[in-house]
């Protein structure tokens, strides 16, 4: 055992599971390209201040759960808690805005959290993080959307369904907050502490309470949609026909909201699963007055962003695909230690052949060295003794029909490459 252990709240992807995430990441990338979303790799720290701004000084995320640490400079960082801020951090920093727009890249990485760790979820998680910044356009939020919900149908998932909402913007969030917060008020003793808490600060906020009791307040609470402006209204429309045009299923619920003041216009979540056990795999949504909230000129956006262990977790309870494992093609047995240097000079010939090949370097017995061979799922295992060195050849067996061959052992790496390209045809 050792002695220190990863501290609470994070973990280690070990390679039984990473194959699958590169498989996730691989996938992603290729929906990614296929959209014109070009990858970017962000900084995992940055000023708090940004965040602060950026995220909102009254949210969860800023008050309780950054990792936030003064440097040696005597600056006030934060590990990043999310990656969209730092996205228009980018654009800005970059003047992107000279280029043709919208600009639209993605990331991925860790972020971090001080959250209570429960089954997947983490203080250091993954996410996939796209955003498209400097478009206006209904067809941006579509076409984030359809990107989203295109990437997770690559990956396996299934019932994949959309769930929108508009959230307005300043000119008619106000008077949509005052309705939501008189309606709340009259019924203030049917709610929670937060949520009372919430009513003058943040009313919107209660829409998304997870309590029975909240919950079944919210179900007669005003629908912003009622009070959206005519620019929000035309907006949400374009952005239902847009969807429609793409033959996309979608819902409205009206509990889908964002808090912030410069969240705008359209929000959304893709859920996957069968009904009844429904997963959240993705949120998202437009943000236009973010850039401003940061010290930026109006950059209009949209984006999402999804975990990347929920992704996973979910594609392991659906039985999703993760492409094949990748096993080792060829293990090689050394008969007697004489042999074991013939062996790796072979092993080294087949790997630089472009085939997997491993062996064992400790005196363990033939009987071992195929047991680690059959461990290891090889395809083929390669002999070599006393009698193959002075021949100058190999046995070359294929595990999975028990047929061998000798062969000389210059010939070895074309007539493995040839059998592993026909059978992986076939
Ligand atoms: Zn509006
Ligand atoms: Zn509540």
């Amino acid at each position: 055992m050792a002695e220190i252990s990863a501290p609470r709240g994070v973990r280690d992807i070990l390679p039984d599971e990473s194959w699958k995430w590169a498989h996730v990441f691989r996938t992603i990338g290729e929906t990614a390209r296929n959209f014109g979303y070009s990858e970017v790799h962000l900084p995992i720290f940055e000023h708090t201040e940004l965040f602060a701004r950026g995220i909102g000084d009254t949210t969860d995320v800023v008050e309780k759960e950054m990792y936030t640490f003064t440097d040696k400079g005597g600056r006030s960082i934060t590990l990043r808690p999310e990656a969209t801020a730092s996205m228009v951090r980018s654009y800005l920093e970059h003047r992107m805005d000279i280029l043709p727009q919208p600009v639209k890249m993605w990331c991925t990485g860790p972020m971090f959290r001080y959250e209570r760790p429960q089954k997947g979820r983490y203080r250091q998680f993954w996410q996939v993080d796209f955003e498209s910044l400097g478009s206006p356009h209904p067809y941006a939020d579509v076409e984030i959307i359809a990107l989203s919900l295109e990437a997770f149908r690559r990956l396996g998932l299934t019932s994949l369904e959309v769930v929108i909402n508009s959230v307005g913007c300043p000119a008619c969030r106000p008077a949509y907050r005052k309705e939501l917060s008189d309606y709340f008020a009259s019924r203030s003793e049917e709610l929670c502490g937060t949520c009372r808490d919430r009513l003058e600060r943040n009313p919107l906020r209660i829409l998304d309470c997870k309590r029975e009791g909240c919950r079944k307040v919210t179900e007669d609470a005003p629908d912003v949609l009622g009070s959206l402006c005519e620019e929000c209204r035309e907006h949400f429309d374009s952005v239902r026909s847009g969807l429609d045009s793409l033959g996309a299923a979608y819902h409205i619920d009206k509990r889908l909201v964002r808090g912030l003041d410069y969240y705008t216009k359209t929000a959304y979540e893709v859920l996957s699963g069968a009904l009844g056990s429904q997963n959240a795999v993705c949120g998202g949504g437009r943000y236009d007055n973010l850039a401003e909230a940061i010290g930026g000129p109006p950059v209009p956006g949209v984006g999402f962003a999804a975990g990347v262990d929920r992704i996973v977790m979910v594609m392991e309870q659906e039985g999703c695909s993760f492409g094949p494992e990748p096993l080792i093609d060829v293990f090689g047995v050394a008969l007697d230690e004489p042999s074991r240097t013939e062996l790796f000079r072979l092993v080294d010939a087949l790997r630089r052949a472009g085939i997997s090949a491993d062996m064992d370097y400790g005196k363990r017995s033939m009987k071992a060295q195929m047991k680690s061979a059959s461990s290891r799922k090889a395809r083929f295992a390669c002999i070599i003794g006393e009698s193959e060195v002075a021949a100058g050849t190999v046995v070359v067996k294929n595990l999975q029909d028990g047929e061998q061959r000798e062969i000389p052992v210059s010939d070895a790496p074309l007539d493995i490459r040839t059998q592993l390209l026909s059978t992986r045809k076939g």
